[in-house]
């Protein structure tokens, strides 16, 4: 079987880089109806820095509201909180026994996430993948659609998956495979082409947010970075160009063409052009979706039901593979 495991934090304003790196494939590959999907706000991967507790439910029933409006569909998949379902904890507890510090001391996103002051990074940041793995392996999930800044992670669950098969002499878990496609695989900052957009960025102008209007749109592609030259004519052109390259991306995903497509269009112009057809673009498709996620956040009462139901359904899941890896480790049931 078929089981696709992907998930978003409830960390901050869902961004651009979110809808085109996870949510939009997501509808797509959901749309193929070849694949059982099951979708989750990982809230406690959210709780790795601080939050503040309001604003984390907030938070979790807007990204809820951001994949549905997305396309996801919740009568056709299983979406829910991943605290609400105590099976991923209990496996990440088994997984932090399989994995190595030295594994973990290798990923780049606590580096980037901890920054100079590492002694004051949480544990919980740093154990982070082991909890993403265990999130994706208690449903025994075999592709996992995300966007490029998670691949490392996925390779890290393959090898927790490995090393735990090989630990106790298994065949128990998959190795999952990560599914990254799409022409923004890894959508920049807005203010610095080798960051990625990231939603918990402290600069809202580094960002489009899925909520923005068409203003706050047109005003943050304004002002992206760029540098003083035209666009070139060819893709070899944008190299170097960190900045030029990533808007003209962008450009290319939400107007579903190739980057040569754009170039062939916009190459030898200025930004100034460029930028005011990006911001139409960016509207044309942020918009409805923007405006489906404000109705929705209107309406808790329906969100919350859509994760209670998806919650009980992943539990069903979750809980029978549980017990028995708990019973391959040896834990007494009295
Ligand atoms: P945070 O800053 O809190 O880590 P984030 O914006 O990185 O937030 P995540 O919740 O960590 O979002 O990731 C959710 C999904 O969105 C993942 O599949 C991730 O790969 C994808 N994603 C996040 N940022 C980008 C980006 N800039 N480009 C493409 N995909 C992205
Ligand atoms: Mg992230």
């Amino acid at each position: 079987m078929r089981r696709i495991f992907s998930g978003i934090q409830p960390s901050g304003n869902l961004t651009l880089g979110n809808y085109l790196g996870a949510i939009r494939n997501w509808a797509l590959l959901q749309r193929e109806k070849s694949y059982e999907c099951i979708f989750c706000v990982v809230d406690q991967h959210a709780i790795t820095v601080p939050q503040d507790p309001a604003e984390l439910r907030r938070a979790t029933r807007e990204v809820a509201a951001g994949m549905i409006a997305g396309g996801v569909d919740p009568d056709d998949c299983i979406l829910f909180n991943q605290s609400y379902v105590p099976e991923h904890a209990m496996l990440a507890w088994v997984f932090n026994c399989v994995a190595r510090v030295g594994w973990l001391g290798r990923m780049t996103q606590f580096k980037e996430k901890a920054g100079k002051d590492r002694d004051n990074a949480t544990v919980g940041l740093f154990v982070y993948p082991n909890l993403m793995a265990a999130d994706i392996l208690a449903y025994k999930g075999t592709h996992v659609p995300v966007g490029d800044d998670q691949k490392q992670h996925l390779e890290l669950t393959r090898d927790i998956a490995q090393a735990f098969n090989s630990m106790f002499g298994v065949d128990f878990f998959p190795l999952p495979e990560p599914q990254i496609f799409g022409t923004a695989t890894r959508v920049m900052s807005l203010r610095d082409g080798t960051k990625k957009m990231s939603k918990s960025d402290p600069s809202d102008m580094s960002r489009i947010n899925m909520t923005d209007d068409a203003d706050a749109i047109a005003q943050k592609i304004r002002k992206a970075k760029t540098d003083p030259e035209p666009l070139p004519s060819e893709l070899a052109g944008l190299d170097e160009r960190p900045e030029a390259r990533n808007l003209v991306g962008i450009y290319a995903a939400l107007a579903d063409q190739t980057p040569e497509q754009v170039l062939a269009e916009f190459g030898g112009r200025g930004f100034g052009d460029f930028k005011k057809a990006m911001a139409e673009v960016s509207v044309s498709v942020l918009a409805p979706i923007g405006e489906e996620m404000r109705r929705l956040s209107n309406d808790p009462a329906t969100i919350d039901a859509i994760l209670h139901k998806g919650g009980e359904r992943a539990r069903e899941l979750a809980s029978p593979i549980v017990k028995e890896v708990y019973d391959i480790v040896g834990f007494l049931r009295p």
